[in-house]
């Protein structure tokens, strides 16, 4: 074994150890659920439409091992960096964590204690578990339903329950929604537990259906980097909120459940009064339609011609939704300029990352221009990782 296969061995067999230093005894395994970019498909979920991830390499690992009296104990390895409590105690049985009223330092456990609660009612049980992640948290790669399908997935191994993996997917949904308080939608979970190697997720958010579409960017000699701006939305949150609200209204007044079965844009945007709600509604069916021209390249194996795609839906992120921000503008536009064949921001706006596509004998070049252009205004240098879409959540040990 050589190379990340190596690496990967080695970190399980620490995080093992790990947590027999911890617990004072062997786990029964280690479990593993990855991150996920979405590759097309942004401001789409919540209106009913089409989404596009795929899994990253990176992600949560979960050494565990069964308890059965009841209770779910966690530790985080990152936790300990922070400030945060880094081990957590607390009882399978019991209502929403989030009207529990925890401190805000054990504000992490919600996630593993919340899907432990969620799965309690279809068989499972108590455990303890050691997580360690090489995922960034809150950069928009999706921690969050990393930490939650490793959790799931081990605790059904550990107690013997089969849950399919859609069904998993929803649970973890639910967790996070109804334990953590994230009113998130299915993508991240669907993503991080349902998707294979060499390929993206194509998630009508509608059904809940998915289909495999090939997405091997190496295949074709490009690479697809993800560039985090290091810019944070914290401030800004309430722009979420109020798109989400501007697309119900623009449903309501055309007479739609959903900004999804908008069929005739033109005669849509001939309704509506509101410029406002007009940039929202063309950005929201466009992008649908952007979805399916992406599924329908890649199916035909072409791979660069997604860099259109890519420039397209962040056109109409930035001038129709209005939710990018300096930092994304400036990668997107430094990225082209260097050679890239196109990139845009991804996750709900304000902060967060960009991915670019770029030929692969370049990307050294497309990296050197976007840090130097932060450097040029005095941004905090961003961080990039390559991104090679990888398989869904799965047992690591014993295998
Ligand atoms: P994202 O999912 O984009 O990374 P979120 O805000 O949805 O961002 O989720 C991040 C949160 O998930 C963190 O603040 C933390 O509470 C939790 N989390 C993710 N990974 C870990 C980890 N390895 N250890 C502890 N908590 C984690
Ligand atoms: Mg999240």
């Amino acid at each position: 074994m050589t190379g990340p296969d190596a690496a990967s061995a080695a970190l399980t067999a620490a995080l093992a150890t790990a947590f027999t230093g911890v617990f004072g005894r062997e786990p029964e395994g280690v479990w593993h659920a990855p991150g996920r970019v979405n590759l097309i498909g942004e401001h789409t979920d919540y209106n009913d439409g089409f989404v596009l991830p795929f899994a990253l390499s990176l992600g949560v690992s979960v050494a565990a091992a069964r308890r059965d009296d009841g209770v779910i104990e966690v530790r985080s390895l990152q936790a300990e960096s922070t400030r945060a409590q880094t081990h957590v105690t607390a009882s399978v049985d019991g209502g929403p964590v989030v009207s529990e009223g925890w401190p805000s330092d054990h504000a992490w456990a919600a996630y593993p204690v919340g899907v432990a609660r969620v799965l309690r009612e279809h068989g499972t049980g108590g455990a303890s578990l050691l997580i360690d992640s090489d995922l960034p948290q809150g950069a928009g790669l999706s921690s969050s339903a990393a930490l939650e399908c490793a959790t799931a997935l081990a605790l059904c191994d550990l107690h013997g329950v089969g849950i399919d993996r859609p069904a998993l997917a929803r649970l973890a949904q639910r967790a996070e929604n109804e334990q953590v308080g994230v009113p998130c939608g299915l993508m991240d979970q669907s993503a991080s537990l349902l998707c294979t190697p060499g390929h993206a997720l194509m998630l009508d958010c509608r059904s809940g259906l998915s289909s495999q579409v090939p997405f091997a960017p190496a295949g074709s000699g490009l690479t697809l980097l993800v560039v985090d701006t290091r810019a944070s939305h914290a401030l800004t949150g309430g722009e979420y909120g109020r798109r989400r609200a501007e697309c119900e209204e623009a449903a309501s007044l055309l007479g739609v459940d959903a900004l999804r079965d908008v069929k005739d844009l033109a005669g849509a945007l001939g309704t509506l009064r509101d410029p406002v709600l007009r940039r929202r509604v063309q950005h929201v069916v466009t992008e649908n339609h952007r979805v399916e021209a992406a599924v329908g390249l890649l199916r035909a194996g072409a791979v660069p011609e997604l860099g259109a795609m890519l420039n397209a839906s962040h056109l109409s992120l930035r001038d129709q939704f209005e939710v990018s921000w300096p930092e994304a503008d400036t990668t997107v536009d430094a990225a082209l300029r260097a050679g890239a064949r196109g990139g845009r921001m991804v996750g709900g706006g304000f902060g967060g990352s960009v991915i670019v596509l770029a030929p692969a004998d370049r990307a050294d070049r497309v990296r050197d221009a976007i840090a130097a252009a932060y450097d040029e205004r005095g941004w905090t240098p961003p961080e990039f990782l390559e991104a090679v879409p990888s398989g869904g959540g799965r047992r690591v040990t014993p295998a």
